[in-house]
């Protein structure tokens, strides 16, 4: 009876001593392979925001504000196949985009909106962009349109909208009216009939999705005032978010805070072309974008968009981008962030030249400078107020802006005014200043 017993624990023994090792050859032979997987799922996301970025190619080398992983990481996916079988996510989260193109039409609005492969058109700015609003969609090679805006029914945003229904189609068109005495309108309102399902009036709530971003209707007809009837609209897309405005002014933007919706929003399509009507204080602390575009014509004879605006902009910290500055605007998100690219370099607008770089500033924390109206509030210890028009340089690359263009600091200067200068992110250089 004894032997057996110890024969017994004996092999008991061997048996938890070579379970015991094996258990943990398995470990350590586990750990290599999750660290892989790691690498590859991690990967994923850059490949798809490389997509997004190549989609913007055309438009110069548009400095990206995070330039480090793009190039080098693409060849990783392969890794993924090698070892692991079971548990990895072997198709990588589906690939998605998402994009918004301001597109420059002078004295009016429209914006191209992509997610995913599916397009919004906001606004076609004037009867005369009809053409360029056709061969925005065909460089795009836009198959269709999900949903045309129009924000409202003056010209400068519906004028141009049957150059897109000429392109293509659309599922749906949005406008806050059905009639207006306008022969624009009467012209939008027939080709939407034809092409893109007649005008539907949407109501506050409504939400539509594109690819794999939402639209949220937050606000329409809002006052009286054809400006304050607009389609205010807000795309979220990730962590990011997009609102549009069209020429809402305070009545109509009073009307949306009323509501206590949430206005929050990563960029501004600033309301009314930049005009002092829009864009009030407790609309903006609402919303507190990071970035803002207004657009806007050159020269044009409303002066928009006004130092008032621009200044209430400043004081929010907002990042400003304009159409008359920098001619077409581009914007893409990666759900987390939003990058921004412009068409216009240096020497080509009536500034003297904004290079390209001048895109990725950050948005100045310095208040301002310049012309007769200040915000009341601006607090801070500011540098010397200097006159309007006073000239400045910046530089091609850098993110300081000269008094002289001979600063040693500085190379390849272009000369701006210095309000540009400051709204285009430009901080004073610590020698010339
Ligand atoms: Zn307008
Ligand atoms: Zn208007």
């Amino acid at each position: 009876m004894r032997k057996p017993t110890k024969w017994i624990a004996a092999l008991l023994a061997i048996v938890l001593l070579l379970s015991g090792c094996s258990v943990s050859t398995v470990d350590e032979a586990t750990k290599p392979t999750e660290t892989i997987n790691l690498t590859a799922v991690t990967s994923a996301p850059t490949e798809a925001s490389t997509t997004a970025t190549a989609a913007l190619t055309t438009q110069t080398e548009a400095p990206t504000t995070k330039p480090t992983t793009v190039p080098t990481t693409a060849p990783t996916i392969k890794t993924a196949p090698t070892t692991t079988p079971t548990t990895v996510p072997t198709t990588p989260p589906a690939k998605t985009s998402f994009s918004v193109h301001f597109i420059d039409v002078g004295q009016a609005d429209a914006a191209l909106v992509e997610c995913d492969g599916h397009y919004m058109l906001i606004d076609g700015g004037n009867k005369a962009d009809s053409n360029v609003i056709y061969s925005v969609l065909k460089k795009a090679a836009v198959p269709k349109l999900d949903i045309v805006v129009g924000t409202h029914a003056h010209e400068d945003h519906i004028g141009g909208l049957p150059g897109a229904f000429n392109y293509t189609t659309a599922d749906i068109t949005l406008c806050p009216v059905k009639n207006y005495d306008s022969n624009a309108f009467e012209d939008f309102a027939k080709y939407a009939t034809q092409k893109g399902g007649g005008i539907t009036v949407p109501k506050k709530g409504d939400t539509y999705s594109l690819g794999s971003a939402t639209v949220k209707i937050l606000g329409v007809n809002g006052g009286s005032d054809t400006n304050d009837t607009s389609i205010v609209l807000r795309i979220d897309y990730g962590k990011t978010s997009f609102l549009f405005t069209g020429d809402a002014e305070r009545e109509a933007e009073q009307a949306i805070l009323s509501t206590g919706e949430d206005l929050s929003a990563t960029v501004l399509k600033v309301g009314h072309h930049g005009s002092d009507t829009s864009t009030s204080y407790p609309f903006l602390r609402e919303i507190m974008p990071k970035y803002a575009v207004i657009s806007v014509g050159t020269g044009n004879s409303y002066g928009h968009p006004t130092e008032d605006t621009l200044s209430r902009l400043r004081d929010a910290d907002v990042k400003v981008f304009r159409t008359d500055v920098q001619g077409d605007i581009f914007c893409t998100s990666d759900g987390n962030e939003v990058t921004f690219s412009v068409t216009r370099n240096a020497g080509a607008d009536v500034f003297g030249g904004i290079g390209e770089n001048s895109t990725q500033t950050k948005p100045t924390t310095a208040p301002t400078t310049p012309p007769t109206t200040k915000a009341t509030t601006e607090p801070e210890n500011t540098p010397v107020v200097e006159p309007v028009g006073d000239m400045v340089w910046i530089p091609k690359t850098g993110k300081k802006y000269h008094s002289s263009s001979s600063c040693s600091n500085m190379k390849n200067p272009s000369k701006v005014t210095r309000s540009q200068a400051i709204q285009m992110g430009y901080d004073p250089c610590k020698k010339c200043y």
